[in-house]
């Protein structure tokens, strides 16, 4: 039955109950009235017929002291007599109204009718005839055998009505009983129904306040959920975000930096390090770090790193497992993932912090496939550096190549004509080339390039840059140098270079070079130019003995004045 329903009906019962237990004094009274009137009767019955009694006893007094005395004086009480026993049965006639009690009224009314006849008789006769006839009538003893018959009579009905009064009063207890028994019941059966009512009632109470528990749970872990997912979305963007930024990260150092400005908010609360492989690949070397990292070695090997030494993630977590030798605090939990990609390491995350602890087999699983981005992201940013490595040096020199020499050159320019600062340029010539090459075979050019680029690259700045622009011709870039400073440097290089030799086969052998100079903004404005007016100085340099270093002649500028502006105009549409 639904709950509803047993409430409905338990509400019905108790109402019944109660109802009933209102009407009950109603009922108990009208009967207790009744049985009240019966006890009344009864009493009025005995009261008048023991006056009746007490009536004709009188009477018989009375006739007694006539006879004796012959005074009429003593005859008061019989005419009392008289006068109230008629009444007397007329009121006993309206109480005895049974066909018993009428019956028995008769009989008592005929024997008192007798007994009033012989005690008349008896003092008519003292009146006419004198004591001795009343006495002898008197000792004939009839008026005291109709005495005694109503004195029985009278006696069995006070004996009937003293019952009849104990029989009410019982009637009366019991009515009195049953109605507090009733009343009782009622009672408890209220309580009871009050009780399942209470019970069924807490009953349902607790099964809803479970219900909206559960309601509860499901509303919080719903909650949890979309916080969760939203979370997630946004790890999940900052995450492309980094992978988009280290898409367009020109070197490995870049990305380093790029992934150290990252990784704190993708994975918060802790901190960590990012660990490289050195080119000699003996080490690895810490590129970023993020958090409280400071404690964390520079450089560690490989066999160092438990994550390193499986190629798998290393969790050491509340002092439980191995621990890694790298780490500067043992009482610190973390996790050691290496940066694989295509099968090769190329480099480890470290991470530490309480939070790993906590951290869910999800939340580790996210900061695994982090690294595993961060491995496939860096070896593309290192193939993408390789290949522009390969795209703008010559292989045989290690020089930056023309092609790189040609951007390089059109951006600082650029930039010198925004900061207003000089820039120059060195065009540099091998002299009697041909002839080295005809008498130590070309292996033995080769040798000589390689040697004159070395000193090159030891003897400019971090600044600089060294090209090769062909053949045995060379170039280099010498940003923010005027003209007097640029042929101070060319001087020293081409001292270098002739110092300089190379033993093959057996055979010291070196060279010297011819330079030119020229300077932006003296010898031109654009890369063709300036260029060119170094090319002319070089041609100089060589037609005046080579060793030598040449300045490129002002003249040089106007003589390409009408070309200059031409390409000018060419570049500047070009950007
Ligand atoms: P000059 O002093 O006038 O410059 O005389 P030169 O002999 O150097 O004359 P030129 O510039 O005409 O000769 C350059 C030579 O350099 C020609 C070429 O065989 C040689 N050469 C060009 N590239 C290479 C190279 O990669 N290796 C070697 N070994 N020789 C090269
Ligand atoms: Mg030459
Ligand atoms: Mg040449």
């Amino acid at each position: 039955m639904k709950f509803e329903t047993k409430i409905k009906t338990a509400a019905a019962a108790i109402i019944l109950v109660m109802s009933t237990v209102a009407i009950l004094p109603m009922i108990v009274n009208r009967q207790v009235a009744v049985v009240m009137d019966e006890l009344d009767s009864a009493a009025n019955v005995e009261r008048l017929q023991l006056t009746l009694l007490e009536m004709l006893l009188n009477a018989e007094t009375a006739q007694r002291g006539f006879v004796v005395t012959g005074s009429e004086r003593f005859l008061e009480p019989y005419y009392a007599a008289l006068n109230t026993i008629p009444s007397t049965q007329a009121a006993l006639r309206k109480e005895m109204t049974s066909s018993a009690e009428v019956a028995r009224a008769d009989a008592i009314e005929q024997a008192t009718a007798a007994k009033l006849h012989t005690v008349t008789e008896t003092i008519n006769l003292r009146r006419d005839q004198g004591f001795g006839a009343a006495a002898s009538l008197i000792a004939m003893g009839m008026g005291k055998a109709q005495m005694d018959k109503l004195r029985q009579l009278i006696g069995n009905e006070l004996t009937f009505y003293a019952q009849r009064r104990s029989q009410l009063s019982a009637q009366l207890r019991n009515t009195a009983n049953s109605a507090a028994t009733v009343s009782l019941v009622a009672t408890i059966t209220n309580i009871l129904f009050l009780a399942g009512m209470l019970f069924a009632g807490q009953r349902v109470l607790r099964q809803r306040n479970a219900a909206e528990h559960k309601a509860q749970a499901a509303a919080d872990h719903a909650e949890v959920t979309a916080e969760r997912i939203s979370i997630q979305n946004d790890l999940l963007f900052r995450s492309a975000e980094l992978m988009h930024s280290l898409e367009l990260a020109e070197s490995v150092d870049e990305s380093a930096g790029i992934i150290a400005s990252y990784l704190p908010r993708l994975l918060p609360r802790l901190s960590g390090s990012l660990y490289l492989y050195n080119n000699s690949r003996d080490l690895l070397e810490r590129k970023a770090g993020w958090g409280v990292f400071d404690a964390e070695p520079e450089t560690i090997e490989a066999l160092d790193c438990w994550a390193l030494r499986r190629g798998s993630p290393h969790l050491y977590v509340g002092g439980d497992g191995l621990v890694c030798r790298h780490a500067s605090d043992t009482s610190l939990d973390r996790l050691c993932l290496p940066l694989v990609t295509q099968g090769d390491v190329i480099g480890c995350i470290t991470v530490t912090g309480d939070e790993l602890a906590k951290a869910e087999e999800i939340q580790r699983a996210w900061i695994g496939q982090v690294a595993e981005q961060l491995g496939l992201a860096l070896s593309n940013v290192k193939l993408r550096v390789s290949l522009r490595q390969q795209s703008i040096i010559d292989p045989l020199t290690q020089l930056y190549n023309r092609r790189y020499l040609d951007e390089v050159l059109k951006r600082e320019l650029a930039r010198a004509s925004r900061s207003g600062v000089p820039l120059s340029v060195l065009v540099l010539d091998l002299d009697h080339f041909k002839r080295i090459n005809d008498t130590y075979g070309h292996e033995g050019g080769d040798a000589i390039l390689r040697k004159v680029a070395a000193a090159l690259r030891e003897n400019i700045r971090s600044g600089d840059v060294a090209c090769r622009m062909g053949g045995e011709e060379m170039v280099v870039l010498l940003p923010e140098c005027d003209t007097e400073n640029a042929l101070k440097r060319a001087d020293a290089l081409r001292i270098v270079i002739a110092a300089g030799d190379v033993l093959h086969n057996g055979q010291r052998i070196g060279a010297t070079a011819s330079i030119g100079v020229a300077s932006y903004p003296a010898h031109g404005h654009n890369v063709q130019t300036l260029v060119h007016a170094a090319d002319l100085a070089l041609y100089e340099a060589k037609h005046e003995g080579r060793n030598c270093v040449r300045v490129a002649r002002a003249s040089a500028l106007l003589e390409l004045g009408g070309q200059e502006s031409a390409e000018d105009n060419k570049e500047r549409r070009s950007s």
